[in-house]
């Protein structure tokens, strides 16, 4: 199994504090069934900057760690970026990492509380340069909740989605819960990994976010959206199902 989206890079960010976090994280990721995980401390988001050439670097001394130690587990080194407006420049002067190797998809974050207006147009200019924006865990957004159809002009573009696993599970609620499993059912959500911080708070629920996939959704999707990762990893096209827009449903609060 491959998680695409996890803090487990030591002292960088709100993720493992230390090496001993990062090993615990280790340890449990392996616990899970996780094979490979695209290391993805957070860039640009106003409080942390981890241009590439550090992830780099520090990807490859956890690595070192966890060889030594014998912990089956290979890390790649990835980003959580912050929409921003100078990303085309970051971009540019090589400090952004992708997924894949051929930098293709990259994955972005958004405030928590807002679609920053120009997402429409920054996404177009990179898609036209050939890079593909992951939105990651939308079903968190405040405003994707109120509406999940304002995901659909993004994935008309081609833009993909990434399903943070505890969302489904419940960790963050049952409002939360309920938007990813409304997200799921019209195949707005492309993959899911596990944004793990820790192991005491923000943990992985890969396993069980894959259980309850397959449950509501059944082995198919699970196969699909596990092969979307590896195609993220590879640089692939991934296979897609077609979405539908969500009609007639109250979300939430709002
Ligand atoms: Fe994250």
């Amino acid at each position: 199994m491959i998680d695409l989206h996890c803090h487990i890079l030591p002292g960088i960010d709100d993720g493992a504090k230390t090496l001993e976090d990062s090993l615990a994280m280790a340890e449990k990721a392996i616990s899970q069934g996780i094979t490979h995980i695209l290391c993805t401390p957070h860039h640009m988001n106003g409080k942390y900057m981890n241009p590439a050439s550090d992830v780099i670097r520090r990807v490859t001394a956890l690595q070192a760690e966890l060889d030594q130690r014998n912990l089956p587990l290979t890390l790649l080194e990835g980003q959580e970026v912050r929409i921003n407006g100078s990303l085309m420049e970051h971009i540019e002067q090589q400090d952004i990492l992708f997924t894949d190797l051929d930098n293709t998809y990259l994955l972005i974050e958004f405030p928590t509380l807002d679609i920053p207006a120009y997402t429409e147009q920054l996404f177009f200019e990179l898609m036209s340069k050939g890079y593909t924006p992951v939105i990651v865990h939308p079903e968190r957004n405040a405003k994707f909740r109120e509406d999940p159809n304002r995901l659909i002009p993004f994935l008309d573009m081609g833009v993909l989605t990434q399903l943070t696993a505890p969302s489904i599970v419940g960790i963050f609620g049952k409002d939360i819960q309920k938007t990813a499993m409304s997200m799921m059912e019209h195949n707005l959500l492309h993959m899911v990994a596990s944004d793990a911080h820790g192991v005491n708070t923000r943990n992985f629920y890969m396993k069980e976010a894959y259980e309850k996939i397959q449950k509501e959704f059944g082995t198919e999707t699970v196969i699909r959206m596990q092969q979307v990762t590896k195609d993220l990893v590879n640089g692939d096209r991934p296979k897609l199902p077609d979405y539908q827009e969500i009609r007639k449903k109250r979300f939430g609060v709002f």
